[in-house]
């Protein structure tokens, strides 16, 4: 890749994060319209990544732990998910039928990286509260700091990780698509014992609130969907883990906690007309509306993007050979 092609990384959640340090050579410039400092700011939930790449690249190390999981329903906890708790889960969290992280067999071992209160990444070098409001056909973006002062710069390479529906409005590309999304609660408390294990729960019955509790070291929390849990329900996950005590309660609402998969083709479509429009590449789950992608898979599309834009100087520098 050109070392002075000019990057603009629009968002600065773990994506915007990651794509920044992966191509720092650049000195990219990060544009995000929220005051989040830290990852835990805005993401309360779960977060464990399968391979150690995500942590080297934001220079985050992560730790390696065992998980194991079991599944409450029917008033019992059960050790393995059959066919029918799989996918009760699943159509209680997306609505329809797919491979989720409660699909686990308690023979494997189930291996994790997380982050460690010390190594939770941090946004340095972003701009923050800047807000892209526009992206022209010859990219030129226009944006918005702090509310009042407005920013126009000429970039050549703008990788994207906000949510696919805000960078279609950006650009102006017309679309018939809804693109549908549920917030989660998120509750996170400390038990009132030393412990040193990390252990999850799914609740795949619709009639609680709760669809997934995890003891983190001495921490819980606990995901829920449509409402805040219930006393009744809170009690239903102490009896599950066999805690007696949660103090230090707080409470957060991820806005897209759940996100509705697209049509498949429609959306690659959309990813490619932004780069071939302009020079928008789209990193992450939201950016790329797919509920699957996790970010082990940010880092595979992190080193595909990387030869798509060698691939586009060579052309140009060919093309510049031949006019
Ligand atoms: C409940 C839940 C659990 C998950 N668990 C895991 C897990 O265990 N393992 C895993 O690998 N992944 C997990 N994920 C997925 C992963 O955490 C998320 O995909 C990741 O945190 C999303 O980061 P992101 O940077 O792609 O998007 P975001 O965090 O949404 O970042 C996008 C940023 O863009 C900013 N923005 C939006 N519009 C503009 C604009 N116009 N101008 C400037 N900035 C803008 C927003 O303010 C935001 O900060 C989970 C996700 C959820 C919701």
């Amino acid at each position: 890749m050109n070392s002075k092609s000019k990057i603009i990384v629009v968002g600065a959640g773990l994506s915007g994060i990651m794509t920044a340090k992966y191509f720092s050579s650049h000195n990219p410039v990060i544009y995000e319209m929220s005051d989040r400092k830290i990852f835990s700011d805005e993401h309360a939930a779960v977060m464990r990544v399968k391979g150690p790449e995500v942590g080297m690249i934001l220079g985050c190390p992560m730790k390696k732990i065992n998980i194991s999981k079991a599944i409450y329903a029917d008033g019992k906890l059960h050790n393995e998910p059959d066919i029918r708790l799989k996918n009760m889960y699943s159509l209680k969290v997306t609505g329809t039928i797919a491979e989720r992280s409660i699909d686990y067999s308690s023979n494997r071992n189930d291996e994790r990286f997380i982050f460690t209160q010390d190594s939770i990444p941090k946004y340095h070098d972003v701009r923050f509260r800047t807000k892209i409001k526009r992206i022209t056909d010859n990219r030129e973006i226009i944006s918005i700091c702090d509310r009042k002062e407005t920013l126009t710069e000429d970039v050549e390479i703008i990788i994207s990780t906000i949510p696919m529906p805000a960078m279609l409005e950006i650009t102006g590309v017309k679309h018939s698509i809804k693109f549908e999304y549920q917030p989660i609660k998120v509750t996170t408390a400390d038990i009132n014992v030393q412990s040193s294990v990390h252990q999850t729960i799914y609740f795949p019955e619709l009639g609680i609130n709760i669809y997934r509790a995890t003891l983190e070291n001495r921490k819980m929390m606990i995901e829920s969907i449509n409402d805040w849990p219930t006393d009744a329900e809170i009690d239903i996950v102490k009896w599950c883990f066999s805690v007696s005590e949660l103090s230090d309660v707080n409470t957060k609402e991820q806005r897209f906690g759940k996100i509705t998969a697209v049509d498949d083709s429609f959306r690659r479509s959309i990813i490619m007309e932004l780069t071939q429009r302009f020079n928008v590449y789209s990193i992450g789950r939201f950016a790329t509306w797919n509920p699957a992608v996790k970010a082990d898979d940010v880092v595979n599309d992190l080193k595909r993007i990387e030869k798509l834009i060698n691939l586009s100087e060579v052309n140009r520098k060919y093309e510049s050979y031949i006019d």
